[in-house]
């Protein structure tokens, strides 16, 4: 059952152990000290741990269905974790990870009947009011849930400025907050420019087809 999963360890092994270029070795005898914080949804083709390809040691990394963050409440996985990578170790960004073809974002717009799902995304539903009324009624659904995970994004980067780890370091100037969408269709990455209020590439996919 967990072959695959034995196969790729055996290769991270190899690659991470062995050979003059190996990273863990170091990293266990001097510790890590990772520069990116990557907020992601538990989506499985949009792990950061899959999609930058990072060597050991490059980013902390929490998920939630829908890479959503909600406003901040003293105990939580998340706010425990911000403060240990921002108060005790040296992050200098956070990544909030969103994506398309997301299922949460899907299950939020389309009221899942599913009260332990639907009461955790209920915390992000301002998000999806937005992208309504952003959308004035003539958007096909699929362009409502493109704009409700645009919106879930940007909702998620505001209320991470509530946790007080965040919001000290921004006052402080050591830590940027970037909102990052990873469109699965296209294989592009995109982040959001406050100059154009909308998401643009960072990155262009060269393998696309010319039309
Ligand atoms: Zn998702």
């Amino acid at each position: 059952m967990t072959n695959k999963l034995l196969q790729g360890f055996k290769l991270f092994r190899k690659n991470a152990y062995e050979g003059k270029s190996a990273s863990m070795p170091r990293l266990v005898s001097e510790g890590q000290s990772p520069e990116y914080f990557i907020i992601s949804c538990i989506d499985s083709r949009s792990n950061p741990g899959t999609i930058f390809s990072p060597e050991p040691g490059t980013f902390f990394a929490h998920k939630a269905m829908g890479a959503i963050v909600r406003p901040y409440k003293k105990g939580t996985a998340l706010a425990a974790a911000l403060q240990f990578a921002l108060i005790h170790n040296k992050v200098k960004e956070i990544v909030v990870l969103g994506h398309t073809g997301c299922g949460a974002i899907q299950a939020m717009v389309e009221k899942i009947d599913d009260e332990e799902i639907s009461s955790f995304l209920d915390v992000a539903k301002v998000g999806l009011e937005k992208a309504k009324t952003s959308c004035n009624g003539v958007c096909t659904h699929n362009e409502l849930l493109r704009h409700t995970e645009e919106e879930i994004v940007l909702l998620s980067v505001e209320n991470l400025k509530s946790y007080p780890s965040v919001a000290s370091a921004l006052s402080e100037n050591r830590v940027i907050i970037r909102p990052w969408l990873f469109d699965m269709e296209s294989g592009e990455l995109l982040q959001h420019d406050d100059n154009f209020k909308q998401f643009v590439p960072l990155t262009m996919n060269t393998k696309k087809k010319k039309s």
